[in-house]
């Protein structure tokens, strides 16, 4: 039977229930908030990047108001300067490249993996130019990119390692988490991340203390001294231009509560995840599910398929709602055109703009769900000659 008109059979995302199951320490600590009268950079904002801390193994955490910034103050306070190369994936989100633009460099971009969504270490020596300081690998949906092969390639051409690792929360290598196998990385808090606040929030991993005093001083107004969390904020000297990218903290708030549970998010999404692959195995049409390895993450499940923009259309009409990430290569993004990149250069980034599609998958929703989306995408396929 088709879903009524205006409900949706499944969501792409939904936190609803979280909100209610985690309200009385959430509000706590947003009762702590409006007690303190510090809404912005303050304690709650410190007593998260400890908390982050501790989870990430990160020697530095500093809270930004999103993993775009973060990622602009991060290749700033790494040293890049104006003009220079930045080495990014042509599949990404676009902040993996206009961050660079942003904080005054070049991207310059490199394919993915034939058979994974990270940067390609083979092809990084033919993507730098003479300019080249940096490599930004990024870890997309469920796996960190091919981290040690990047590390080796980038040591040989003499490039810094700063990671994307906004989706990465949870997605650990040997013990290392992500964003913390180079020089520094990000996370991005964005509502629907696996780690999502109410709004936008971000911040910067580093072991690094001159990286972290610096991002720390420009997402305050290039503010050096600035004391987080004190108030009124004893403001030293502004040493640099820098920005207003403050972390509000009523985000910190509901970003504490929320990681108190993140370890059970995480094996929740890893199991609905399971669900989904063995549901979707074998179906003609779907070409690829994800691969699921011990260090996997699940921040979306994206399965590659034939006829991508129909079986959205046929989801959608099933009141299923579905996501594209990325449908266009970041070497052929309208704001990226006078780069004199052109369709072909990176065939593999291309082919996962054309085919990739990301499915619900959510801590709140049930297996009932995942079956009900599976079922939808066999009914799509079935008898249909592709
Ligand atoms: C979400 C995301 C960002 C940006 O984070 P915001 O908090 O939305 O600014 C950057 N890169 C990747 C790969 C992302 O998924």
């Amino acid at each position: 039977m088709p879903p009524e008109v205006g409900t949706l059979a499944v969501s792409f995302y939904n936190q609803s229930r979280t909100f209610e199951q985690l309200w009385t320490t959430t509000e706590q600590h947003i009762l702590d908030v409006v007690e303190n009268g510090k809404y912005s950079h303050g304690r709650k904002v410190a007593e998260l990047e400890a908390a982050l801390a501790a989870y990430t193994g990160a020697r530095f955490v500093v809270g930004v108001n999103s993993g775009t910034d973060a990622l602009v103050l991060l290749l700033r306070a790494a040293g890049l300067r104006p003009g220079e190369e930045v080495v990014v994936p042509a599949f990404s989100f676009v902040a993996s490249a206009s961050s660079v633009v942003l904080a005054g460099g070049q991207p310059v971009f490199a394919d993915i993996e034939p058979d994974g969504y990270g940067i390609d270490p083979a092809t990084l020596a033919g993507a730098v130019g003479e300019r080249a300081r940096f490599v930004m690998p990024t870890h997309l949906f469920s796996q960190l990119a091919d981290i040690d092969g990047v590390l080796g390639e980038a040591r040989r051409l003499g490039l810094t390692v700063v990671e994307d690792s906004a989706e990465a929360i949870g997605m650990r290598r040997h013990g290392t988490h992500a964003g913390l196998f180079g020089a520094g990385g990000v996370l991005s808090f964005f509502p629907t991340k696996t780690l999502g606040a109410i709004g936008d929030a971000g911040a910067v991993l580093t072991d690094d203390p001159a990286i972290a005093e610096t991002v720390d001083a420009l997402r305050h107004h290039g503010r050096f001294g600035a004391t987080i969390g004190d108030f009124p904020a004893i403001s030293t000297t502004t040493g640099l231009p820098g920005f207003n990218s403050k972390m509000d903290d009523i985000q910190a708030a509901v970003l504490l509560a929320k990681l108190t549970r993140l370890d059970g998010d995480i094996a929740r999404r890893a199991s609905l995840a399971a669900r989904y692959t063995e549901s979707l195995d074998g179906v003609a049409g779907v070409r690829k599910t994800p691969a699921i390895r011990p260090d996997s993450v699940f921040y979306v499940y994206v399965i590659e398929v034939d006829s991508r923009d129909d079986l959205a259309a046929h989801l959608s009409a099933k009141g299923v709602q579905t996501e594209v990430y990325y449908p266009t290569p970041l070497h052929l993004q309208p704001c990226f055109a006078d780069r004199g990149y052109r369709e072909g250069d990176f065939p593999n980034a291309e082919q996962a703009c054309r085919h990739t599609l990301a499915l619900p998958l959510y801590p709140d929703m049930s297996t009932d769900d995942v079956e009900q989306v599976s079922s939808a995408v066999r009914h799509f396929y079935h008898g249909r000659r592709i």
